[in-house]
């Protein structure tokens, strides 16, 4: 039989539109009862057994036989080495994404993380002092595929944000060490690594053991393992997010080569089955062009079982009134990646208000900005767009604020506070405002 992938077709003129569209996106990210209960079980054990437990865990999930945990620690040398083993190509393509990532990330610190202050006209000084986290941890997912773009996109901006350490985990199933991975490590500045994953290198992280060091917070995404891991040990260390499936919305005003549209459907596709891929469009002969490049492209797909399982599952192809519904339903929806495929995308920009990364115009494929072009790729998913942000030098940075009266603005304020500390019913904080008022 042959492999066929039919997004849903859409209409927003529909009567059913609504309750269609709200199945489709449908996604719950409800923790799951049974892995829940293993991963509390896996917290605990680590946090009472430490090295003990995360070796067992390792060698059991990954198929490995170590008699130690130190043995599961990557040298430097080993890092530097599988840099060096790599074709030159390969080594170009790392060095060259690794750059841009830095520029990128560089200028986002120069535009919003760095320290500021500013006095008042008494001459108190009020500001905020940016210090980067001592120590954080990033989770690199291994378990299925190998990802050292994600090693890039995680380790790059804590070493632009000036973390003092940078420890970074991976799991190695059967003990196969993925050299672009160690390598990315290398090019990134990773300060320390091991070869363990799930949720045990999540607790090993959060409440150090013997041989793996406590961090201050853990990025990275991974699998329902490692995200139900991440949200238990929250408050104990800093998280990034937890991140759902993957989802691209492509907005086409139908001027873009339909098969480029395809083709970036189907990138978000080939992720998983639960990924998401989603167009809209007003022009419904375009829609149907889509559907046949669909149709031509997908049989020489490696991972078209894949692709076609996405698409048939949570793909749409949603016939709109205008560019401008298109826009506002995009908005509803708040996509982790938003591809604006227009001619004219920066008519469109202004009306777009929820997406984690917005790509604009025919020629910006996602793909390039998950590999190369500067701006993370980890991004909100499942709609948390409409509330939070790519992952960023400010993940990996704190904020103090610092005040410091000037004698005469001591007695600007004092009486405020006095006022409000006796209202509140606090003596000690009224007295300590009272005796620096000067005698007049
Ligand atoms: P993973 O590293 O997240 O998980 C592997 C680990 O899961 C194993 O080492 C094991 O410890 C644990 N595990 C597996 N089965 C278990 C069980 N039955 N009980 C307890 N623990 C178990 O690797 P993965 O599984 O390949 O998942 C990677 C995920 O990360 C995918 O969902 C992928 O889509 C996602 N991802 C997201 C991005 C992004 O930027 N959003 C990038 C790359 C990968």
């Amino acid at each position: 039989m042959t492999l066929k992938a039919a997004p849903l077709r859409l209409s927003t003129t529909s009567a059913s539109f609504d309750a269609e569209f709200k199945a489709r996106l449908h996604w719950s990210a409800d923790a799951d009862a049974a892995i829940e209960k293993v991963v509390a079980d896996i917290l605990a054990d680590v946090q009472t057994r430490g090295d003990e437990a995360v070796l067992e865990y390792t060698n059991r999930f990954d198929k490995l036989d170590a008699k130690t945990l130190p043995e599961l620690e990557l040298t430097q040398a080993e890092l530097k080495a599988a840099f060096e083993s790599l074709p030159a190509a390969q080594r170009d393509a790392l060095e060259a994404a690794a750059r841009r990532v830095r520029s990128y990330h560089e200028a986002q610190k120069k535009a919003s993380g760095e320290s500021w202050s500013y006095r008042d006209t008494d001459g108190t000084l009020l500001g905020q002092k940016v210090t980067p986290l001592d120590r954080v941890g990033i989770y690199v997912p291994g378990g299925k595929a190998a990802y050292p773009s994600s090693v890039l996109m995680n380790a790059i901006p804590a070493h632009v944000a000036g973390v003092g350490e940078i420890i970074m985990v991976v799991p190695t199933p059967k003990g196969e060490k993925n050299q672009l991975v160690l390598a990315a490590a290398y090019v990134a500045g990773v300060t320390r690594g091991f070869t363990i994953g799930g949720a045990q290198a999540v607790a090993a992280l959060a409440y150090g053991t013997a041989t793996v060091p406590a961090v201050d917070k853990i990025t990275g995404p991974g699998n329902a393992y490692v995200a139900a891991a991440k949200r238990r040990v929250f408050g104990t260390v800093g998280i990034d997010m937890i991140a759902g499936p993957s989802e691209i919305l492509v907005l086409a005003d139908g001027t873009t080569p339909p098969e480029w549209v395809a083709m970036d459907l189907f990138s978000q596709a080939e992720h998983d089955e639960l990924a998401q891929s989603i167009l809209l469009c007003p022009d419904a002969a375009y829609i149907d062009r889509v559907q046949a490049e669909i149709d031509r492209l997908l049989p020489a797909m490696p991972r078209a079982e894949i692709i076609a399982a996405s698409l048939n599952g949570r793909g749409a192809l949603i016939h709109t009134k205008s560019m401008e519904e298109a826009c506002e339903i995009s908005n509803r929806i708040a996509p982790e990646h938003l591809e604006v495929s227009s001619s004219e995308p920066n008519r469109w920009e202004p009306l777009l208000r929820h997406a984690g990364a917005i790509f604009l115009g025919a020629f910006t494929s996602e793909s390039l900005g998950d590999y190369c072009a500067g701006p993370n790729h980890v991004l909100p998913t499942s709609g948390t767009a409409r509330f939070s942000s790519p992952l960023g030098v400010y993940d990996f940075q704190k904020r103090s604020s610092l005040i410091e009266v000037s004698e005469a603005g001591a007695q600007v304020l004092g009486p405020v506070a006095v006022t409000l500390a006796e209202g509140e019913g606090l003596q000690a904080h009224a007295e300590a405002a009272r005796m620096r008022l000067r005698k007049i």
